[in-house]
This record gives structure tokens, sequence and C-alpha cells, in this order.
């Protein structure tokens, strides 16, 4: 079977030509996935956008409705960077719903894919880094409230560290939270996850996946998830913009495989969201395509 995936085709919220966010890619992505046959129809699911009380688990009302009705004060619609315009309130609200729906669907099927989540440096009260609400915490959250799971696992490999995600669940034993990043990176003032992995810059593949294989089987081991949320980020590739790390294309499939594997043998489900990632959009999304190969072969061998 093919892994579900979750794509809204409001996504792309247009944003001026000019704005350094590469907000086109989440429309390329599809399309670019349906031309390599990794997405067809009969795959795609489309979310809602998420309840606000849902959001609320993890957002404040003074926050979300600050940005919502675009009232934020100038510093705090800074420091998200991107602009309160309506289309783009939308599919702030839809990503959320998104990154649910994919856990859902890999609790349901074991693996499920999003076509956009990873705002990890979104707070309680504020946005940060393009970040405005975070999707994989208000996830976590409410999975957690329904009882759809007892434990879960983030893993973030995004080259940024997961700040909004560690601070959000200091307090959580529910929530083990795993980052692995450049140290030289934004934020420039880390939060403490549960498992912070701090790469120094210009790491390249094979050190960076004796690190990574080396430390997720144990940590898997301990924490014993039943669901684990995978931010797939690709800007530690080499040619990205904001990363300090230096991946290639073949270093982030291996990494997005080994990820899925070593999850998946051990019957633990995995939801994956695209994260990071700053270059050209050609390139950027031929990048982000690597996480649904990855998912379709892994899916594949393991007869998902
Ligand atoms: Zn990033």
């Amino acid at each position: 079977m093919r892994p579900p995936l979750v794509y809204h085709q409001a996504y792309s919220a247009p944003l001026p030509s000019s704005h350094r966010f590469p907000m086109a890619k989440f429309r390329l992505l599809h399309d670019h996935l349906r031309r390599h046959d990794l997405a067809r129809p009969e795959q795609l699911h489309e979310p809602l956008p998420i309840p606000r009380r849902a959001l609320e688990l993890v957002h404040n009302r003074a926050y979300h409705e600050g940005f919502s009705q675009n009232r934020l004060s100038a510093a705090d619609q800074r420091r998200i960077g991107l602009p309160a315009t309506r289309p783009l309130v939308r599919r702030s609200w839809l990503a959320v719903g998104g990154t649910l729906l994919t856990a859902r669907l890999a609790l349901r099927h074991g693996l499920a894919c999003h076509l956009a989540g990873g705002t990890h440096h979104a707070f309680p009260a504020y946005g940060s880094g393009f970040c405005i609400f975070n999707d994989v915490a208000v996830t976590a959250r409410l999975l957690l409230a329904e009882g759809a799971v007892t434990r879960l696992m983030v893993v973030d490999l995004d080259v940024h560290q997961g700040d909004g995600t560690a601070a959000i669940f200091a307090a959580e034993p529910r929530v083990v939270t795993f980052s692995a990043h450049a140290a030289s990176n934004f934020p420039l003032r880390k939060q403490t996850s549960d498992h912070d992995l701090s790469l120094a810059d210009g790491l390249e593949d094979d050190g960076y996946l004796a690190l990574i294989g080396g430390l997720l089987p144990e940590l898997l081991e301990q924490a014993r998830p039943e669901l684990v949320l995978y931010n797939a980020g690709v800007d530690p590739h080499r040619d990205d913009r904001l990363g300090h790390l230096a991946l290639s294309d073949t270093g982030l499939l291996l990494r997005d495989r080994m990820v899925l594997e070593t999850c998946l043998r051990r019957g633990i489900p995995v939801a994956t969201v695209i994260g990071g990632g700053y270059d050209d959009l050609a390139a950027l999304v031929a990048r982000h395509g690597l996480v649904f190969r990855a998912a379709a072969e892994v899916g594949l061998l393991l007869g998902l």
C-alpha cells in the first residue's frame, strides 16, 4: 500500500514575490509528487482547519486571535516574519489540521506524510522564524487528550532546534522530544529538549547518519512511543541558505529511510511533516520530495 498523504491547495498562500519565504513550495511539491508518481489521487487527503479548542491546547486565545485578526504588535509580527493576510491566516489553521489528520492516518495505516507542517519555532503565546502555530505540538496534545495515544515522540531533524516544541513539552513526560540541529544555527538561545543533539558546522552525510543512527534506536527503546511525529526538514543540506550542515540529497534520503525503518520495524507508526528548507524553488521542492520517496520505498519494503 502507498502511504496516505495530506495536502490542501490553499497551503501556498500568495506572498509578495520579494518575500524570502518560499511559500510556493507546497503547491510545487504537490505537483512534483504527482509528476513522479509519488502522489496518486487515491493517496491524497484534504484537511479541515484545526478546531479552535484543539489549537487552544497549546496556543492562548489572545495570541491566535491577535494573529488571525491581524492585531499583533509590529514586533510580534516581525518575529513571525510573515504577513497576516487572510489567505495566510487560513492556511495556518489548515496546516495544523493537516498535521493532525496525518497523525490520525499514521495511527490507522502505520505511515502517513504531510505536504506541509513542522512549524516548530512557534510558542504558546508567540510565533517566530516563519512559524505561527506549532502543528506538531497541537497534534500531540490533542491525541493525548483524546486518549488516542498515551506516549509519543517528536523526532525533529530540521537543522534548527525545535525550540517551541521543546519548551511546550518541557514538563510533559508523555511527549519525548528529540532535536538534532546545528549548534550555531537559529535560535541563538536554545531550549532544552528531552534529547538534544548539537551538531558542528559542516557535518557531512556519514558523520550525520552515524550520529542519528547511533542514537535513535536507543531513544525509541527508552521512550516506547505509540506514535512518532517526524520533522524531515531539508535545511541540513549543504546548499541550504540558512543551514550550516553539509548533507547531500542522498544523505537526506538515507536519513529519512533510516528514521522510517527504525520506527516502523519496531511497530511504531510515523507521521512525517516537511519542515524547513531554503534554496531555489526547484532544488528545494525536489529535496522535500525525498521523504515521500523514502516513505513509498519503506512502505513497500515493510508491506504496510
Ligand atoms: Zn529549519
